[in-house]
């Protein structure tokens, strides 16, 4: 398929060859993770149309809406927006003056790294699942709780079976809540109007404990197996890449096919690492490509997160030198690294 050809561009993605389609750069780390000094690894071989894909389908999702996006946040790698997370769940954990703040529903706002004035939310219980479900205010019209799922609503003065309570930042929040249930016919009466003291008399916003909860599916694990693509492209070059053993990685990170094995580590990254003599501020990005267990796996660790470790070919080896890993510090050289220990 790609024998033959002369051109000096070619997208190492869909094989893209026309030389006017290569007016972007894909960076191997997206940007929101942070500029690496004058060696930031950038790529001039993936065309327009695959950039673009990735920016709005992988690489948005990965520093916005993932554990390690909202982590780079503390990190002072702050985003250009104060969007709420919608696949990541952040609630205020049951531990210290949290109070009746617990569960609340919270976001982080991207341009500060603190948490947003949440919005009001209705609380119910799941005795199937046994779970609270959080509603907003645009859900509310169209909300059923059917009563094998969450209980009786109360009825002519008596008090029924559910477990419900609506949180909200201040009085006139609680009120649009509880008129817009009221308006969808479910029959909630409010005990004592429950907001957040989002300012405290000296004028400093309260601190909370956040429960993170997140699920790595496969648009999150092709967000991870892209950088790590794009890694082996810019280390080992794109002869090596452009090789038929990595279609199933190049094809699973452009068009979603196949699946590929991952799991989750914590061991250290680096050889070393867990004695005093080798010890890293958190604010790095390891990544390596290595032979392990007759398989060529990849793995990156972004700060102190577990990392992610994926099968990226199987049964099948690089030569020795093309083993490599890398740690990226924002504002620094790339450091090279060892392989660790087995
Ligand atoms: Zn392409």
């Amino acid at each position: 398929m790609i024998d033959g050809v002369s051109n000096d561009k070619i997208c190492i993605y869909c094989h893209q060859t026309a030389p006017d389609r290569f007016r972007g750069v894909e960076h191997v780390i997206p940007q929101g993770f942070g500029r690496f000094g004058s060696k930031t690894p950038t790529l001039d071989c993936v065309c327009d149309e695959c950039n673009g894909y990735f920016g709005r389908e992988l690489d948005q999702l990965l520093t916005r809406d993932t554990y390690e996006g909202i982590s780079r946040y503390s990190r002072g790698q702050l985003s250009s927006e104060a969007r709420p997370q919608r696949r990541v769940s952040l609630t205020i954990a049951d531990v210290g003056e949290a109070g009746g703040f617990v569960g609340f529903r919270v976001s982080v706002d991207g341009t500060t790294g603190q948490l947003m004035l949440p919005a009001a939310q209705f609380h119910v219980h799941n005795f199937k699942t046994g779970k609270d479900e959080v509603y907003f205010l645009p859900q509310i019209p169209t909300l059923v709780l059917p009563e094998g799922d969450y209980g009786k609503p109360g009825a002519n003065g008596e008090k029924g079976t559910w477990r419900c309570k609506v949180l909200a930042p201040s009085r006139e929040d609680h009120d649009a809540m509880v008129e817009a249930l009221q308006r969808a016919g479910i029959d909630f009466r409010p005990g004592t109007p429950f907001q957040i003291p989002w300012e405290s008399e000296t004028g400093d916003a309260p601190s909370f404990l956040v429960e993170i909860t997140s699920e790595i599916d496969k648009p999150h694990k092709r967000a991870i197996a892209k950088i790590l693509m794009n890694f082996v492209v810019f280390h080992l070059g794109r002869d090596e890449a452009l090789k038929p053993r990595w279609n199933f990685l190049r094809r699973y990170v452009r068009i979603g096919e196949g699946e590929i094995k991952a799991r989750l580590s914590n061991r250290p990254f680096w050889t070393g690492q867990e004695t005093d003599q080798l010890r890293f501020r958190d604010d790095s990005i390891s990544i390596r490509i290595e032979n392990l267990d007759g398989n060529i796996v990849g793995a990156i660790e972004f700060y102190n997160l577990p990392i992610y470790e994926m099968i990226l070919v199987q049964n099948d080896a690089l030569a020795c030198d093309q083993e490599i890993a890398r740690r990226y510090t924002p504002g620094e050289l790339p450091l090279h690294g060892e392989k660790r220990p087995v």
